[in-house]
């Protein structure tokens, strides 16, 4: 039992490591990269103190070289599913009575894990399970991972803080209980810290989940899993379970202790799940808590009066690091023509200096998109535009799939503001280009509002502080992140809490407090010191 109201270690953003030629971490994850290629491993299902291994098993290959296997995983049937809502339930009652700090510090040491003896493996293994370069694993797998852990922690304590006045000879207390159920959790393939993050906010107020991972992060989400153990977390408080995704979902939701989701993934896969939640209602214990953060269409809008390097350096950053495929990624973008033509040709001079190629090689800026399907569906509309007599490719257009799924960055410039490609989100390096002329800027905001049906990122680059203030007003309800004077990408926890709104998500604000209020289900006590023992008030007195 507490007997302190004990102080939370300082958060601090982790520094990002530069793994520079000679560097030790460098060495480190290169030779961890090296050790995990040539071996196979083979990835159970957690179900309470269980690592279940079934016999149907699917193999996993890096999608910049896809013909070579690294290893498989269990694919779970229903009854797996039915055992690790069981295995969950049974964890609940002494999780969620674990008193806080005790929570607080196998999250903790959790990061300091990731942060030290397991900082080469989870990057390596998000280098070869999503093709990530080493400077998007270790900004995504190492350091946010991170600082959703150790700042998680710190907005737990503000919560558990955060307590109602009382009045004479009254005590109130508001306690944060964890939700009554268990939590599911969908985790998507491009951000190994989401897929922790979405699991350990919400077992860290309390609450027991069982977690899907995508089929395209298996690999690095076994390493996650391993944290988490190794950090003294209990049987059953996270079950991760891979499978048909329809089936597990059919399974949890018609549970009648499903409590909630956190959903991170493309908006028509949550409207779909939404819909059978709405559907179930009658069946569940509690109203289920839906948070759900989804798709894009996230966009750069340049003033007369940006300077074209900074823009043309938004776009080529915003929209190719990580292959496009960051929910944040700029993939539509707004250029006054008085200036269009000097950045488009910085563009293209930075796309030529690109070079393309596995994560293990370096020099590589970007590397292979993450499956086939997607490789499919970015390489037709390429082929589409082609055809097109609104729309061309100004730079890259190119893609090579005998070793991986490469596909050279590519900018299309429209004359039509509302092209599929200005509308669709596609998650891959391809960006749209439109030029408006220079003194319709209050118009092109509004069209930039009325454009998408999504609400997630955005950026407006300007050296003029009125155009700047109205693009912040215009565009109120268009991003749920909104840059100025910077790319539409790179989030940082405790600094700009993530999420957005319209067909975007529930905007609950990944790696802050309010996305924590969601996990927990507050009971208030009220306690009186000295009950009265009359019950006539002094208004009844003659
Ligand atoms: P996805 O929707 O294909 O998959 C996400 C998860 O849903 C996976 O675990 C998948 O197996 C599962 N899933 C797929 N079909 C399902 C079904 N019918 N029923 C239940 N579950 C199902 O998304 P993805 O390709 O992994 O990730 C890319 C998408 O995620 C993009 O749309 C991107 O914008 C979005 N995203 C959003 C954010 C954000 O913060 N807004 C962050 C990362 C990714």
């Amino acid at each position: 039992m507490a007997s302190g109201f004990f102080k939370i270690p300082q958060p601090i953003n982790e520094p990002v490591k530069d793994y520079s030629i000679n560097s030790p971490e460098r060495e480190e994850v290169l030779a961890t990269y090296k050790s995990l290629y040539s071996q196979q491993v083979q990835v159970p299902l957690y179900i309470g103190d269980s690592k279940v291994v079934t016999k149907q098993q699917k193999n996993m290959f890096p999608p910049h070289d896809h013909q070579h296997c690294v290893g498989s995983y269990s694919i779970a049937d229903q009854d797996h599913i039915e055992k690790a809502i069981e295995a969950s339930l049974q964890a609940r009652t002494s999780w969620a009575s674990m008193d806080w700090e005790q929570r607080a510090a196998i999250f903790l040491k959790a990061a300091d894990l990731i942060a030290g003896p397991y900082r080469s493996k989870i990057n390596a293994a998000t280098m070869i399970a999503q093709s990530k370069t080493i400077h998007q694993a270790e900004i995504d797998a190492a350091c946010e991972f991170i600082d959703f852990l150790t700042f998680n922690v710190q907005f737990m304590s503000e919560i558990y803080s955060e307590q109602p006045i009382s009045s004479e000879g009254v005590w109130n207390r508001l306690e944060y209980r964890p939700l009554e159920g268990f939590v599911y959790v969908v985790s998507p393939f491009n951000f190994t810290a989401i897929a922790g993050n979405l699991c350990a906010s919400a077992a860290l107020m309390g609450n027991v989940v069982v977690w899907k991972p995508s089929d395209h992060q298996v690999y690095s989400a076994q390493v996650i899993m391993g944290i988490f153990k190794e950090a003294g977390l209990p049987d059953g408080v996270i079950n991760m379970v891979m499978g048909d995704p329809e089936m597990i979902t059919n399974t949890v939701l018609s549970n009648a202790d499903f409590s909630g989701i956190h959903f991170t993934g493309s908006t028509h896969v949550f409207k779909n799940i939404w819909g059978k939640i709405g559907a179930n209602i009658q069946q569940y214990k509690t109203y289920p808590r839906i948070v759900g953060e989804t798709g894009g269409k996230d966009f750069i809008v340049a003033h007369p009066s940006a300077n074209s390097k900074v823009v043309s350096t938004a776009i080529v950053r915003g929209a190719f690091e990580f292959q496009g495929q960051k929910c944040s990624a700029a993939s539509r973008v707004y250029l006054p023509e008085s200036i269009a033509n000097e950045v488009i040709e910085n563009v293209k001079k930075d796309i030529a200096s690109i070079r393309i190629g596995s994560p293990e090689n370096f020099e590589n800026f970007i590397t292979a998109v993450i499956h086939e399907a997607s490789f499919d569906k970015l390489t037709a509309v390429i082929d589409q535009v082609k055809h097109d007599n609104n729309a061309e490719i100004v730079a890259g257009g190119t893609y090579d799939k005998s070793q991986g799924y490469f596909i050279y960055p590519t900018v299309i410039l429209t004359k039509d503001p509302h092209y599929y490609t200005m509308e669709t989100e596609l998650f891959g390096p391809v960006v749209t280009i439109y030029i408006y002329p220079d003194n319709e800027w209050e118009k092109t905001l509004k069209l930039i509002d009325n454009t998408s049906e999504y609400a997630l990122t955005g950026a407006v680059i300007s050296s003029d502080r009125s155009a700047i203030a109205t693009a912040t007003k215009l565009l109120v309800n268009a991003a749920g992140n909104f840059y100025i004077n910077d790319k539409p990408t790179g989030a940082v926890v405790g600094q700009q809490p993530f999420g957005g709104a319209r067909a975007s998500g529930t905007n609950d604000k990944a790696g802050s407090k309010l996305n924590l209020l969601r996990w927990v289900s507050p009971r208030l006590l009220k306690e009186t010191l000295v009950p009265p023992t009359d019950y006539r008030y002094p208004f009844l007195g003659e």
